[in-house]
């Protein structure tokens, strides 16, 4: 009895000692470090068995990154559950997604979530970018932005989540960040964002419709609604300009973000941008119990339909796996469906809650150059770049044996215009289409077949039309020479 008692006594000692982050144990007043986190998630895991921490792998800098797995047996073991990854805090000077999702660790580890835990199997990566977050700094100690990085994975940060990403094939995912409401043109227009949670789901038109629409269906209310019983305010991620100057739209369609590198997937994956505060420590608390509330949200549903989403997911990954969607659009463009935008906004003038309706408004993505998906593209042996490129994916590639059976196309580069996307202006290629067999090919080549899950991404990144591709960033751009012809070719197989 005394032995029970002892045992009892002890468990309620470890949780409350782990109940409580580091932020939580300041007051609210400091911030957590990098090896404040690694030390505090190593204790909440050493005092769980079925909790487990994996380093994802090492910043520019050096600093290790760790993720906690979060489970009530071994973790990916039973196929029925969700796989559901979390990550934080990929731009340093956005700290309260780190802080929330250390808030939600600490919930887990007092044993009060444990119910989730019954259809969810969690990953939650808290810190992305320690080299950024222990300097308040937005970019990572190569100078790079993070979240402008997920196809080109040059960053050893993002080369580490889509590794880990890969080996456990999460099935739903959440990016968190904070957006900044507090732009000279806004103040000037006299009315800024004001929402405590904006959410973002995906706005690629390669990405699986039948994800966006249920994330957009179902999705989107059910986390306005929670957020919002629980004291936050929330609204969708609508970046843009100020209203009728710029136009106002659910994010931008490019691949190269958290939420949608891993959506076009097939991925039920979102971005959740919590308001920044005026400097890293302002308003701190209530910003992280607002990100920790979304994330909450997001596994309350997910545990919820957790079927629904698993069976979603399954169905569409299997389709791009056998080679759908046909076609895909490399050139896009945000246009209008003739709905205007309700914003909630917050007067400059009265400190109040407003309303602005936006009629630029632009909520569609619609596709401006499609092309025919190859059964695959082949890549010259000696460019590495684009097969350590390959790598870095896990994309499946093989040896490419030659037939005479096999239709190459060669793009040779005729014309380099451009084009604007979203604001900035990239390259706008023209090209002459060669035909030969697979038997004419002088050199050696690698095959990179679309028919796997990362199909879309491949097709968008090795077009060099693409406004999203590889040839758009300064690594890849040697690529695009004029005319010359384009040195990935397109396998055409009869
Ligand atoms: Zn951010």
């Amino acid at each position: 009895m005394i032995k029970i008692t002892l045992c009892l006594l002890f468990a309620v000692i470890i949780s409350t000692a782990f109940a409580q982050t580091p932020f939580e144990k300041s007051g609210y007043r400091k911030l957590t470090t990098h090896k404040e986190i690694t030390d505090y998630l190593t204790a909440v895991a050493g005092a769980n068995k079925h909790f487990e921490i994996e380093y994802i792998g090492t910043s520019s800098k050096g600093r290790e990154i760790p993720a906690i797995k979060l489970s009530e047996g071994k973790f990916g073991a039973d196929n029925s559950k969700i796989k559901v990854l979390l990550f934080a805090q990929q731009h340093g000077d956005e700290p309260s997604g780190k802080e929330g999702a250390l808030l939600l660790v600490s919930r887990f580890a007092s044993g009060e979530l444990n119910y989730l835990l019954k259809k969810i199997d969690l990953v939650i990566v808290p810190q992305m970018n320690p080299d950024g977050g222990e300097v308040n700094r937005r970019r990572n100690g190569n100078g790079a932005d993070l979240n402008r990085d997920h196809l080109i994975l040059m960053q050893p940060e993002n080369q580490g989540l889509h590794k880990f990403f890969n080996k456990y094939m999460f099935e739903a995912s959440m990016d968190v960040h904070e957006y900044s409401p507090y732009s000279q043109s806004w103040i000037k227009f006299g009315a800024i964002k004001n929402s405590d949670e904006q959410i973002g789901r995906l706005t690629n038109i390669n990405v699986s419709a039948a994800i966006r629409k249920y994330s957009g269906e179902k999705y989107i209310p059910y986390i306005k609604k929670y957020i919002t019983e629980k004291g936050f305010s929330c609204f969708d991620y609508i970046p843009g300009g100020v209203p009728e100057a710029d136009y106002i739209r659910y994010s931008t369609f490019d691949i190269n973000d958290g939420r949608q590198g891993f959506g076009s997937l097939g991925t039920f994956s979102f971005i959740q941008e919590g308001k920044n505060g005026r400097d890293s420590i302002d308003n701190i608390e209530r910003r992280s119990k607002g990100q920790m509330t979304g994330m909450l949200g997001f596994l309350e549903y997910l545990s919820k339909n957790s079927k629904e989403i698993k069976a979603l997911v399954k169905k569409e990954r299997e389709k791009t796996v056998k080679g759908e969607p046909k076609n895909v659009a490399v050139q896009m463009i945000h246009v209008s469906d003739g709905s205007t935008l309700k914003a909630p906004l917050l007067s400059v003038a009265t400190n109040r809650d407003t309303q602005i309706v936006v009629k630029n408004f632009r909520p569609v993505v619609k596709s401006l150059f499609d092309v025919t998906k190859p059964a695959g593209y082949l890549v010259p042996e000696s460019r590495l770049e684009l097969l350590v490129w390959a790598e870095r994916h896990g994309l499946k590639i093989e040896k490419y044996v030659p037939s005479k059976r096999d239709i190459i196309e060669e793009y040779t580069i005729t014309k380099i215009d451009s084009i604007d996307f979203e604001g900035d202006i990239v390259a706008d290629p023209s090209f002459e289409t060669k035909k030969l067999t697979g038997d004419n090919l002088a050199g050696n080549y690698m095959f990179i077949p679309t028919a796997q899950l990362a199909g879309n991404i491949i097709v968008q990144a090795l077009e060099p039309k693409s406004m999203i591709g590889l040839v758009t960033y300064k690594s890849f751009e040697h690529l695009l020479v004029k005319n010359a012809p384009f040195p990935v070719l397109r396998l055409i197989r009869k």
